[in-house]
């Protein structure tokens, strides 16, 4: 099952994206889209940024299409940027995991030192772009683990 709902029918806004931002918001319930920290344990509302999952520099028509924007904690929309993969991935299926389609169970195992195993080739691309095993991310869950 797909880890995020998006509302339906999309919001009407007026202004940029970023009107869009606490609707977006909601629907990925305060969590970073890839590294899944909520504010509580990432800094807060303020460290958290719209991500255009198909980057504007390459699909410029997905700007102001509220389904393209995924809310994301500033690290994991900074490391993101640009980065899409090249051709030669695409035709191979591989691509970011999207969680608002994907199931995480498919793509990912959570490892007793806290990082993610790639269980599919778009998992491995994705933890590798994206660097879901960042040192901070493997204590935060191993926090989040004991508290449970
Ligand atoms: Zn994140």
């Amino acid at each position: 099952m797909a880890m995020f709902a998006r509302t339906k029918p999309a919001p009407t806004v007026s202004g940029g994206y970023s009107a869009f931002k606490s609707a977006v918001r909601s629907d990925f319930n305060s969590t970073c889209a890839y590294c899944l920290i909520t504010e509580l344990f990432a800094a807060g509302r303020e460290n958290f940024e719209l991500d255009h999952f198909f980057p504007v520099s390459k699909f410029p028509l997905k700007e102001l299409d509220f389904y393209n924007l995924y809310y994301a904690c500033h690290p994991c929309n900074n490391i993101k940027r640009a980065q899409w993969p090249d051709d030669q991935l695409t035709n191979q299926g591989i691509g970011f995991v999207d969680l608002c389609t994907d199931d995480f169970t498919t793509h990912f195992r959570e490892l007793p030192d806290g990082s993610w195993e790639g269980l599919t080739p778009s998992a491995r691309y994705t933890i590798e772009a994206l660097r879901l095993n960042r040192h901070h991310l493997q204590e935060i869950r191993l926090l989040l683990r004991r508290l449970q």
